[in-house]
């Protein structure tokens, strides 16, 4: 039995992976006892909702707004009870509910044989709260009125204070003039519906825009968009990626979950975290499709392909130095993004060049955080799962001390070490130069920057065409982020300050643990 006071047996569907309801007792939530509480009526369609009977308001509203209805609603006028029928005005008086379910509990009266008599059983006895009168006789309820239902053929006749029936009376024309002006309202809305419709409909098919401003495809207009996935941009640890074209010419990166019980988990945090999110240099989620067993989702194309493609690959060309600036600017402005300006926090937990993808003016957006940690903003919650790439990983994933943004604050400042010298900080090129063994790569920037000499350190396929003083800046920037401590590290949104020149970085200290690392140059650390 759940909450709805309704016994449900459920079965899991390995299908679906999901559980379907197949047997509900009662059938209709309004059945179960006292669902609403007293004095309320409960209607199952389009969704079990209770609400007060006409001169009632909730008694808690508190209760209620917790979904709570048990405690019911209460009377906002005391009834005067008197059967006194020569002080006319004073007298309670009996609204008419009509195509309503009887209350449970009725008492026949079998004296009573016509409606006014019945009527007068009712004021005749001051906890008489309603009754009714039809071919089957008269009955009448004392006290509470419980499971009042919507949807019947009965008249309930509630017993209220005179001037709650008269204000009803007076009341009429208002809920009338509310209804016309509604209608009207709703017909320009459904129309306006349509037309939204009607030009979606021919921009995507028939797919159905969601909720979150993300449109749910179906599964054959993708197959036709990808032209059957034949263009395969890349395969990640979920599936594959391959290109596309919508109808109106939009191009589009359609990711297809293998092993659809595996990508599951990240297909629904995808759509529910960076189908939400929205900033310039985070990746965009067009779409999704969920049909069957098929799950697969839609981006934005990104046609400059990810960094590291970029700066380790040489694919012809060499990204120059102030596309290079650019871009270690947007990345920072996207974690800053995600870190402080969303409802909650996210921490990526994965920032490496990999998850950096370029759209057609090299602009960065960050990819790959829909799998990132969803924090509150009080960092109340300790993450304990592991996440994250060897080489980008901070030194507190190691500790086990609590995950805080900080850690892609650290790996943010490993990618800018690669973007300044092209090359993986772990890899062959960064321990050896020209063919002498030298020190682990951003130890060799600590080391360079407490020196007063950076030219070293800088990409050879640059030529030398680069801005100093940026150069500077980002290396200083870099030392600062991969502090081993996190409280020594700036958050993203100081990042975004210092390249942006808005504040003087200082030279930071060389971090302890590179420190140790540089007395062992065979070593190498996360
Ligand atoms: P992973 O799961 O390893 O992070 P993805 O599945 O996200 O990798 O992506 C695999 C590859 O597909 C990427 O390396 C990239 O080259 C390509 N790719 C992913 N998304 C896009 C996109 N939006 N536009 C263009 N190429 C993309």
């Amino acid at each position: 039995m759940d909450v709805s006071g309704q016994i449900k047996v459920l079965v899991w569907f390995e299908g679906s992976q999901d559980w379907q309801t197949i047997y509900t007792a009662p059938k209709s939530q309004c059945d179960v006892y006292a669902s609403c509480g007293p004095f309320t009526v409960c209607n199952d369609v389009p969704s079990p909702s209770c609400s007060c009977l006409r001169g009632y308001s909730i008694r808690s509203p508190q209760d209620w707004e917790l979904d709570d209805r048990t405690g019911g609603c209460a009377r906002n006028t005391p009834l005067y009870c008197s059967a006194n029928i020569t002080r006319v005005g004073k007298a309670d008086k009996f609204y008419p509910m009509t195509s309503v379910k009887l209350p449970v509990d009725a008492r026949n009266v079998g004296t009573a044989t016509t409606a006014d008599e019945c009527s007068l059983v009712c004021l005749g006895s001051c906890s008489c709260t309603a009754y009714s009168y039809d071919q089957s006789g008269c009955f009448i309820w004392h006290d509470k009125l419980l499971n009042i239902q919507q949807q019947g053929n009965n008249i309930l006749h509630l017993r209220l204070a005179a001037k709650e029936v008269q204000s009803s009376n007076t009341h009429r024309r208002g809920p009338i003039t509310g209804v016309a002006i509604g209608a009207s309202v709703a017909i320009v809305g459904l129309i306006f519906l349509w037309m939204l419709w009607m030009r979606k409909g021919r921009w995507h098919g028939d797919n159905v825009q969601g909720g979150m401003g993300i449109i749910a495809f179906r599964y054959a207009d993708l197959q036709h968009a990808t032209n059957k996935f034949e263009d395969k941009l890349g395969a990640g640890s979920f599936g594959s990626v391959f290109k596309g074209s919508l109808t109106d010419s939009t191009t589009i990166a359609v990711k297809r979950l293998d092993g659809f019980r595996q990508g599951e988990k990240q297909f629904r945090a995808e759509v529910s975290s960076t189908g939400v999110i929205q900033h310039v240099n985070l990746v965009k989620l067009i779409g999704f499709c969920c049909q069957g067993d098929k799950r697969l989702l839609v981006y934005e194309y990104m046609p400059n392909g990810s960094l590291d493609s970029h700066l380790f690959q040489s694919n012809g060309m060499v990204l120059d130095w102030t596309r290079r600036y650019q871009i270690a600017l947007g990345i920072a402005r996207g974690l800053s993004f995600l870190h402080a300006s969303c409802r909650d926090c996210i921490i990526h937990c994965d920032i490496k060049p990999e998850n950096i993808l370029l759209d057609g003016s090299f602009t960065p957006k960050v990819t790959d955080f829909g799998m990132g940690k969803l924090l509150r903003r009080d960092f109340s919650h300790v993450v304990t799962t592991m996440r994250g790439t060897i080489g980008y990983l901070a030194p507190e994933w190691i500790s086990g001390t609590p995950i805080t943004p900080e850690v892609d604050v650290y790996s943010y400042g490993m990618v800018l070490l690669e973007t300044i010298s092209g090359n993986r900080n772990s890899s062959k090129q960064s321990f050896c130069q020209d063919g002498v063994h030298e020190a682990y790569f951003p130890v060799r920037v600590a080391h360079s920057l407490l020196d007063g000499d950076i030219a070293t350190l800088i990409d050879a396929k640059l030529l030398g065409e680069v801005n100093q003083e940026e150069v500077e800046r980002v290396c200083k920037v870099a030392c600062w982020c991969i502090q081993d401590v996190e409280f020594g590290r700036p958050t993203m949104s100081e990042v975004v300050q210092f390249l942006e020149c808005v504040c003087e970085v200082e030279t930071p200290p060389m971090p302890r643990l590179l420190q140790a690392i540089a007395g062992q140059p065979n070593s190498r650390i996360m």
